[in-house]
């Protein structure tokens, strides 16, 4: 059965056609500028050329008209027909206390979905669309939504209560959520099924390090502590995101540089991070690796504080699990920077008898030990992969 699945963005929409038997992606692709002037399709076959197609998509209904078009297209496409299309899984960014796993989507689910939309508002409107839009061309097929949040809908009260007046939590929901729940949730499973253990009996910290970041402690299979909080603006230094600061330090800068409160949550969300630390060099980490090469003080800082700060983190989450047997690095900046993962491992997890295996640390792309076989904690590369992890979850409830 193949497995459409849709990650929707406000103005991009990403796609893949997955075997759910094989597990072999089929087809993947991306539309851009969705509703902006300079609209664009990237559409690769498996094994194919890729092509790019420029042309108008007033919204995301055309967009997705645009993908199934492109998917079932005489010469370049992978099916016959929407026919051999079985299901259609949806990446939902936040699911609120509602939903703690995944669930076939019906006119019910479509409106605690909506319910959710305030707490996520950048994201879970476009998410609706992308499902309309589905319902609208493929009315009979079903649907799925798998959710950011709900791996981490395990942590205990103690780790999602905030430190205020109760009655915001009891009224507005107003707690610790998490995100990238997908992939913590397929990284930790990896790794118990690569080192050929017991899912349930390990203490595995993620790392989540991409543009956004996130770390997740993992104990006996489920989450008990992630780092972002009510929004995924809390927790790690991100590319543009500061993660935890002194929240005095908003109206700090409300009254110091005259700006509102919008205003200050945008610099938050987008001019902080590594881009706004390294003196708007980049949020690219690759940019700031080079310039750290080259002795660039900004980016040495940066690059200090974001390792620091990883640190930190895991420290506290082999408090919160009184222990750890594996750590995982991954997402764009923990897959791919063997000199991020060896600053994090060999100037601060010693105390955890952590040993990093050089030769392993520089492979790249393979689901890989790069802790020494003496080593006291384990130390892992896990590729991500959200799309799978949405088409087995969606294979899973439709097949
Ligand atoms: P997101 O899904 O949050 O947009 P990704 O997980 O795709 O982010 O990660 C993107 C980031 O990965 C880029 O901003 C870049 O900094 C980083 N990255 C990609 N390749 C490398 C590399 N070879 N070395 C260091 N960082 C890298």
């Amino acid at each position: 059965m193949n497995i459409l699945v849709i990650n929707c963005g406000s103005s991009s929409l990403k796609f893949q056609l997955i075997d759910a038997e094989t597990e072999k992606m089929i087809a993947k692709g991306i539309c851009e500028r969705i509703g902006i002037e300079g609209s664009q399709i990237v559409y690769s076959p498996a094994g194919g050329e890729k092509e790019t197609n420029v042309t108008p998509m007033a919204n995301h209904t055309d967009a997705i008209r645009l993908v199934l078009e492109a998917l079932t297209n005489e010469k370049t496409g992978v099916v016959k027909s929407l026919d051999e299309i079985g299901a259609v899984g949806h990446r939902i960014v936040h699911g609120g206390e509602k939903f703690a796993s995944s669930t076939v989507i019906n006119d019910d689910v479509l409106k605690a979905i909506e319910e959710c939309n305030e707490l996520a508002p950048l994201h879970n409107p476009a998410n609706l669309i992308g499902i309309n839009a589905c319902k609208e061309l493929m009315p009979e097929t079903p649907m799925v939504a798998v959710f950011d949040t709900a791996f981490h809908q395990t942590m205990p009260e103690k780790a999602y209560l905030y430190g205020l007046p109760i009655s915001y939590y009891e009224k507005y929901k107003v707690r610790r959520y998490g995100f990238h729940g997908t992939s913590h949730s397929y990284v930790s499973k990896r790794a118990a099924e690569v080192l050929g253990k017991n899912y349930e009996d390990l203490k595995i910290i993620v790392c989540h390090l991409g543009n956004g970041a996130s770390i997740s402690a993992v104990k006996n299979g489920k989450c008990v502590d992630t780092s972002m909080g009510l929004t995924p603006l809390e927790g790690l230094i991100m590319g543009t995101r500061s993660g935890d600061i002194d929240p005095a330090i908003i109206e700090f800068i409300a009254h110091k540089e005259n700006k509102n409160i919008d205003e200050v949550m945008t610099i938050l969300n987008k001019k902080s991070g590594v881009y706004g630390m390294s003196n708007d060099l980049s949020s690219d980490f690759r940019d700031l690796e080079a310039a750290y090469l080259k002795g660039d003080k900004y980016a040495i800082a940066t690059m200090e504080t974001f390792a620091y700060k990883v640190a930190k983190y895991i420290g506290s989450y082999v408090a919160a699990m009184n222990g750890v047997d594996v750590i995982c690095f991954t997402a764009g900046v923990g897959e791919n920077s063997p000199f991020i993962r060896e600053k994090i491992l060999n100037n601060y997890l010693g105390y955890l008898g952590v040993k990093l295996d050089d030769a392993a640390n520089n492979k790249r792309g393979e689901d890989i030990a790069i802790s020494t076989a003496d080593s006291a904690t384990t130390v892992m590369v896990i590729p991500t992969n959200e799309e799978l992890a949405i088409a087995r979850e969606t294979y899973e409830l439709t097949k």
